[in-house]
C-alpha cells in the first residue's frame, strides 16, 4: 500500500432472504436447481489458473436421490500435487508482495458476485449436493461466505492498523507477512460457507493455499472456484485438487514448503494430520502453523425454570436442520424432570409435522444424509438403541434408503447418562435425552462437563438467573461456543466468532481476527534515524 491509507467498507451481515412462496429469489433459485439438475457437469482439477483434465473420476449425486448422475470430479496423480505445489510457490513471488488492497478488492468482489449474479447457483449446488434445504442453503453458502469474505477483508485491515509504539528516535514497523511456502486448506462436506473460507481467508492474507474439498462437496466446491476466477485471484494462488485424501495429504505434509494446515472435519483425522505433521517436522523450513476446527457432542441443558416450549422448540431446530450434520447441532438433551412431560409433547407434536423429503419440494424440513457411509453408521446406533434396555425410541426410529439416504429425525430417552449416543459424534438427525431430577441440577451440569471429549457448543435454559450463573462457571471449559436460552447453532459471522477446544479443535475462531492471525507471521522493522556512533554508556564515565 503506497499511495493512502484506505479504509475498506464496513462490513455489514448479508441480509438472508426470505424464499416464501411468491418470491422472486424462490423462483429464480428453483429454476436454477432444475436446470442444474437435468444437466452433468465435469469438474478438473485447477492448478495455476488451468483446467487439468485427468482420467481418474469420480461421479457425483444428490443424496436424496443417489441413482442420479450431476456429474464427474477429476482426481489428482501425485505428479499433479507436485505441479500444485511448484505452481503455488512459483505464484506466491507476485502474491506475497501484492498491495493489501488488491487483495482486498478481489475477496470483496467474490463477495458481490455471491450476493449478486451467483447466489441462486450456489445456493442450488449447495442443495444439490449437500441436500441443504433452500433456508439452510442460504445461510451458509449464500450468506456466511459473503459474511467470512467481508468481514476477513476488515479485520484484515484492522490487524494491519496494530502497530507498536515509536519515539522521536525510531520509528517502530510491524509487517504482516504470509507465511513462507504454501498452506494446505482441507475442508468438510457440510459448509459451501467454510470451504470458501479455508483457502480464501489464507489466500486473502498473502498466502497461497493448494485446497482439497471434500469428495462429497466438490460440486458446490466448483461453483466457489468459479466465483474465484471471475473475481481475478491469480493463476496458482488458489489451486483445487480432489483424489485420494491420504495420498494428497501425504505429498503435501511431505514438502519442505509445508507451512499451514487449515483443517475443518473430523477429530480422529486432525489428530493424524497432527501426528504425520510432527513425524515430517526435521524437513520443514518453518514451523507450520496448524488450525483444526474438528467434532462436537453439542449439549443442551433445560433447568426446571426453563419455559417447555422454547426447549423443544430449541432441540427441533438445533437437532434436526439439516439433519443435524452441523458440528454445532445438539445431540445430547438433559432436562429437568418437571418440565420434561411438556418439553416432550411439544417435541412429538412438531416432529409429527416435519416433513422429509427432497429440497426441491420446499416444505420439507428435512431431507437426505450425506451419503451411505454416514446412513449405514445412524441406521446401526439406531437398530442398536431399539435393543438396549437403557435406551428408548421415542419418536422417529425409521429410515429408507431405497432414494435417498433418508433417516427420520429420531428421539432417544435414556436411562443412562453416559449411554454410547449421550458421547459419540452421530453427525445425523439423532438427538438423545437424559431426564435428571429437579435438585440435581449442579451435579448435572457437572456430569454434561465431563461426559464427551468434545467442547464445541452448548446451551443452557433456565429463568432463573442464580441457575444460570452456575452453569456458565461450571461449563466453562465444554463449550467455545456457549448459548444462553436458545439453541446452539447458528453461529453468524462478525457476530458469534465460531471454535471448540478439547477434541473440538483448536479454537481459533474462524470468521475473526483470531484466525487471521495464524496466515501471518510478522515481521518487526526498527528504524532508528540517527545512529550511536560511542559505544560507551554515561554510566561508564
Ligand atoms: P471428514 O473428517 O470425513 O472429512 C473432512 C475432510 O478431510 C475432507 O476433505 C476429507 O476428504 C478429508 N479427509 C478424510 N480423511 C482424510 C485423511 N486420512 N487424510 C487427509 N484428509 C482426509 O469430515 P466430514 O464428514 O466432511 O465433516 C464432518 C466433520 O467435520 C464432523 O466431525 C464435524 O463435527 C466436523 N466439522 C467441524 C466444524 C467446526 O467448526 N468445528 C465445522 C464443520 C464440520
Amino acid at each position: 500500500m503506497g499511495k493512502g491509507f484506505f479504509e475498506v467498507p464496513v462490513a455489514i451481515n448479508e441480509p438472508v432472504k426470505s424464499y416464501a412462496p411468491g418470491s422472486p429469489e424462490r423462483a429464480e433459485v428453483l429454476e436454477t436447481y432444475k436446470k442444474m439438475y437435468q444437466n452433468t457437469v465435469a469438474v478438473p482439477l485447477y492448478i495455476d489458473g488451468k483446467d487439468i483434465v485427468t482420467n481418474e473420476t469420480a461421479t457425483m449425486s444428490p443424496p436424496h436421490n443417489h441413482q442420479h448422475i450431476l456429474g464427474t470430479y477429476c482426481k489428482a496423480s501425485k505428479s499433479h500435487v507436485e505441479m500444485a505445489i511448484a505452481t503455488a510457490l512459483e505464484a506466491r513471488k507476485n502474491w506475497a508482495a501484492t498491495p493489501w488492497e488488491q487483495r482486498a478488492a478481489i475477496f470483496l468482489r467474490a463477495a458481490e458476485l455471491i450476493a449478486g449474479p451467483y447466489r441462486a447457483k450456489i445456493n442450488a449446488a449447495t442443495m444439490l449436493a449437500q441436500s441443504k434445504t433452500v433456508h439452510q442453503a442460504e445461510i451458509d453458502s449464500a450468506c456466511e461466505l459473503i459474511d467470512f469474505l467481508r468481514f476477513n477483508v476488515q479485520f484484515m485491515t484492522e490487524i494491519y492498523a496494530e502497530q507498536p509504539e515509536s519515539t522521536s528516535t525510531a520509528w517502530n514497523r510491524l509487517e504482516y507477512r504470509p507465511l513462507e511456502g504454501f498452506i494446505y486448506a482441507i475442508t468438510p462436506f457440510n459448509f459451501t460457507a467454510i470451504a470458501g473460507n479455508l483457502p480464501s481467508s489464507a489466500a486473502l492474507m498473502g498466502n497461497v493455499v493448494i485446497w482439497k474439498p471434500s469428495d462429497s462437496q466438490v460440486y458446490s466446491a466448483k461453483v466457489i472456484l468459479d466465483v474465484f476466477k471471475e473475481a481475478g485471484v491469480p493463476p496458482g494462488v488458489i489451486n483445487m485438487v480432489m483424489g485420494d485424501p491420504v495420498m494428497i495429504t501425504d505429498t503435501l505434509l511431505a514438502s519442505p514448503d509445508f507451512s499451514g494446515l487449515h483443517f475443518t472435519g473430523s477429530t480422529h483425522v486432525f489428530k493424524d494430520l497432527w501426528k504425520k505433521i510432527g513425524m515430517n517436522i526435521d524437513q520443514y523450513k518453518t514451523y507450520p502453523r496448524i488450525v483444526g476446527e474438528t467434532g462436537g457432542k453439542d449439549f443442551i441443558v433445560a433447568h426446571k425454570t426453563a419455559h417447555p416450549k422454547q426447549v423443544a422448540t430449541a432441540i427441533v431446530r438445533g437437532a434436526f436442520e439439516f439433519q443435524g450434520q452441523k458440528c454445532s447441532a445438539a445431540s445430547r438433551c438433559y432436562i429437568s424432570k418437571s418440565i420434561w412431560g411438556e418439553v416432550e409433547q411439544y417435541l412429538k407434536v412438531d416432529l409429527a409435522s416435519i416433513k422429509m423429503g427432497s429440497p426441491e419440494d420446499m416444505s420439507n424440513f428435512v431431507t437426505a444424509v450425506i451419503h451411505e457411509g454416514s446412513f449405514n453408521k445412524l441406521a446401526g446406533y439406531i437398530d442398536q438403541a431399539k435393543k438396549d434396555p437403557a435406551a428408548e425410541i421415542i419418536a422417529g426410529g425409521n429410515y429408507d434408503k431405497s432414494k435417498g439416504y433418508f433417516v427420520e429425525p429420531t428421539v432417544i430417552k435414556t436411562s443412562d447418562p453416559k449411554y454410547t449416543t449421550m458421547c459419540t459424534e452421530l453427525f445425523g438427525p439423532v438427538v438423545t435425552i437424559y431426564v435428571f431430577e429437579d435438585d440435581a441440577w449442579e451435579e448435572t451440569l457437572h456430569l454434561v462437563d465431563e461426559t464427551s471429549e468434545y467442547a464445541l457448543t452448548g446451551a443452557v435454559f433456565s429463568e432463573d438467573r442464580y441457575a444460570l450463573e452456575m452453569g456458565v462457571r461450571i461449563l466453562e471449559n465444554a463449550a467455545g461456543n456457549f448459548y444462553i436460552n436458545d439453541k446452539p447453532t447458528g453461529a453468524v459471522v462478525g457476530q458469534q466468532p465460531f471454535g471448540g477446544a478439547r477434541a473440538s479443535g483448536t479454537n481459533d475462531k474462524a470468521g475473526s481476527k483470531l484466525n487471521l492471525y495464524r496466515w501471518v507471521s510478522p515481521r518487526m522493522v526498527k528504524e532508528t534515524f540517527v545512529s550511536p556512533t560511542d559505544y560507551r554508556y554515561p554510566f561508564l564515565g
